[in-house]
This record gives C-alpha cells, structure tokens and sequence, in this order.
C-alpha cells in the first residue's frame, strides 16, 4: 500500500462555507465586530505567487519548485473580485489594497484596478485603492497602473546596500531596480509613495539610517516594520525583531524626530516627522505595540476565503457563495454576520503574556503570501 502524503497546501487552504442568515438586513455600512470594530479596510491578494523570496515571507526552503501554488481555475476572477469588492463597499469599506504574493505578477491587473475604481461609498465618495509591490515590475507598470486608476503605491525594500538586499529577497534582485520603480511611481503621481523596510536584527537593522538618509526631503514616507511571526515558514526568533523604539532612538541620534498624530483610528503606524522639516516616517510595531484594538482590516485569499486577521488560521468560503446561486444582498448578508462575530486579537493575546510563552494557539496559521500583508 502506498502512503498518502497530503501537502501543506490542504491545511493551508481550511475553511468553511459562511452561513448566509434567512433574513437580511440593508446595509448600513455600519457594522461592527464583538469589539466594537468597524469594517472600513479590504486587502485583497491576487496572487500567492511571487518573483522574490523574502526569507521572512516566503523561505526558498518552503517555497521551492515543488510547492504547490494555487491553479489558475481556483483563482477568483476580477469580475469576483468587483463584486465582492462592491458588497463589502455596502458593508463600511472604504480602502482597497491589492497584495499578493506579488500583485504586479497577475496578468491584466490594470483591468481589475479600471473595475474597482469605479465603485463608489454609499455616499457617493470614490475607493481610495493602493497596492502593495516589491517593484520589481514597477518602472514598466506605473503608468499604466496610474491610467488605470491606482491612486498610491506601497513598496517594499529592506535596505539599500546591494549585497544585503540581494540575501534578503534572495533572487539576487538588485536595489537599482527597486530604486527605478519608486522613482517610475513618483513621475506618473501614485502618491503618496511609501516604502516598507521590514527590520530584522542582525540582517539588515544597519540599513535603518541609510535608508532614513536616502529617502528624507523625498517625499517618500519610510514605514519600519518589525519581523513579524505570521505564518508557519519563517522560523521567526523574538531575538530578531528590533522594537520601533530603538528605531526611533537610532533615528534620533542622527535626526530630532517629533512624534505626528495619527491621521485616522486604526492606521497601522505610529508617525514621527523630521523636526528641520525632512519629511515623515512610521514605525510598524505589530509586535512589541499590538494595534488590535482599532484593527478594522479583512483580507481575501485569492481564491475567495475571507480572513479575519493577519494570524487566523481558517477562512470563510466566499467563492463557493459567489460561485453558488446567491444574489449580492445573500452575500452581504454572509459577510455581515461574519463581521459581527469577529472577535480576533492576536497580538494583544501575544503582547499579554510573558516574554518566554509559547504563542497564543491558533492552529497553523496561513502564510503572508497567501492572504496579504
Ligand atoms: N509582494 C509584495 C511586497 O512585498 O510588497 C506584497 C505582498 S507582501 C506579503 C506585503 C508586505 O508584507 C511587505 O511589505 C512585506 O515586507 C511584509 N511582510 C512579509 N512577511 C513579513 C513578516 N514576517 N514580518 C513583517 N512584515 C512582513
Ligand atoms: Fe514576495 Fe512580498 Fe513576500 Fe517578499 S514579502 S516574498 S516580495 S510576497
Ligand atoms: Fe488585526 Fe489580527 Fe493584527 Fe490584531 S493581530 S491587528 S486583529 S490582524
């Protein structure tokens, strides 16, 4: 008899079929989940495939040629995306963020940004719609992307000096060609453009002050993120993160920074500015200063599943609604009752025990490349 091995893939992709309520409520825009959060945020990745091999996203070991990305029939379609992007419009999001995996890699994705540009809020107001990319295909996309539609960019680079850029993305991706997107990016007006430095200690917090200097009086808003343990590939050690506040101090020592308000409830960095007017920063500190009490953020896989938080690890079924005979208010309906039994705080749960405790348990959490940052 010969062994059944099942791959990762079957865990990865756990998930029920939402319970669609017999009486639907119009929406109101208004809901809120167990802790009193609303739903204003929607990050949907397009892709869980990706040209780069970010050791703290998607480990080569892991991610080889044998592993089994999603086939192209499992995908949602864009005319999916649209309509599922219109019903969580009517239940309260107002910002679309397009991620992968590597958003530029899916074909066409102009056309799905022509579709979600034209959604309008319940108020008549448009979508703000961003997307996250390591840029390696943004010098050639910017104009098209802004033509589209797009209105900002998010671009993801992890130091300046080559060498050590080159280890972290492990394809051996040049930082010039990083540097050529954002600058692509700036020329066509997707601003405003803000670059995220995932800080691992050890590995690239040397390029902290590099990174500060190259892009202050740019216009650019440099975010630092701290190594996060999402997912079950990274081998994430509390020994590597570098907490925002000794970013702050080592941008202090060279530049007086002012700490800045935040601009709305629930944004994800803390923002400092340059005091001689240099522009701003953020510190991302989704370890050491859990943000769940404002988190209004849902994510969809991009095959359809619906997912609460950045560290859950099962979904909700949204394709087989779409994909089965549900009128859009059926759908909103589902998607509503998920909304208000949401009850996920990991990294609180994380931050409130002590240094040395195992994580909160929540079975194998999915992967960043499948669900988005
Ligand atoms: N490929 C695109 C990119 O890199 O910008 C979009 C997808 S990527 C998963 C989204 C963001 O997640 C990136 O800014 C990346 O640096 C961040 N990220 C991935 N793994 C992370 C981790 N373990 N800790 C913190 N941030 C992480
Ligand atoms: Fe790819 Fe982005 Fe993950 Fe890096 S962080 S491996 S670029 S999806
Ligand atoms: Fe939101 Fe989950 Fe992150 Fe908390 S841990 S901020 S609930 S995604």
């Amino acid at each position: 008899m010969t062994e059944k091995i099942i791959p990762i893939a079957d865990i990865r992709y756990a998930s029920r079929v939402p319970h669609v309520p017999a009486q639907i409520q119009t929406p109101t825009g208004l809901l809120a989940d167990t802790l009193g959060r609303p739903l204003r945020d929607l990050r949907i990745s397009v892709t869980d495939r990706c040209n780069f091999r970010c050791s703290y996203c998607m480990p080569r070991e892991v991610f080889d040629k044998d592993y089994a990305f999603l086939p192209q029939s499992s995908l949602l379609s864009f005319e999916e995306i649209a309509r599922l992007a219109r019903i969580f419009v009517t239940n309260g999001v107002e910002k679309i963020r397009l991620t992968g995996g590597e958003p530029l890699l899916r074909k066409n994705l102009e056309v799905l940004i022509e579709m979600l540009a034209k959604i309008k809020t319940p108020s008549g107001q448009a979508l703000d719609i961003t997307l996250t990319t390591n840029a390696s295909l943004l010098a050639k996309k910017a104009q098209s992307l802004k033509d589209a539609g797009l209105q900002r960019v998010t671009v993801s680079l992890d130091g300046l000096d080559d060498a050590v850029f080159r280890r972290m993305n492990d394809v051996d991706f040049p930082v010039a060609d990083v540097l050529k997107g954002i600058e692509a990016a700036q020329r066509v007006g997707l601003a405003p453009i803000k670059v995220n430095m995932v800080v691992k200690r050890g590995t690239n917090d040397a390029e902290i002050l590099p990174m500060a200097r190259h892009f202050r009086n740019s216009g650019v808003v440099l975010r630092f993120i701290e190594y996060m343990d999402v997912g079950a590939t990274n081998g994430w050690r509390m020994d590597e993160v570098l907490p925002s506040a000794q970013v702050i101090e080592r941008l202090q020592a060279e530049f007086p920074m002012l700490a800045v308000n935040p601009n709305y409830a629930g944004e994800t960095a803390e923002r400092w500015r340059y005091a001689d007017g240099g522009g701003e920063v953020g510190v991302i500190s989704s370890v050491t200063h859990a943000f769940c009490g404002d988190c209004n953020r849902a994510r969809l896989s991009t095959e359809g599943k619906l997912f609460l938080c950045l560290f859950a690890s099962q979904g909700q079924d949204l394709r087989a609604l779409l994909r089965g005979d549900f009128s859009d208010e059926q759908i909103g309906g589902a998607v509503g009752h998920i909304w208000q039994s949401r009850a996920d705080r990991y990294s609180e749960m994380r931050a409130a025990l002590p240094a040395d405790a195992s994580p909160p348990e929540t079975g194998r959490r999915v992967e960043m490349s499948y669900i988005g940052g």
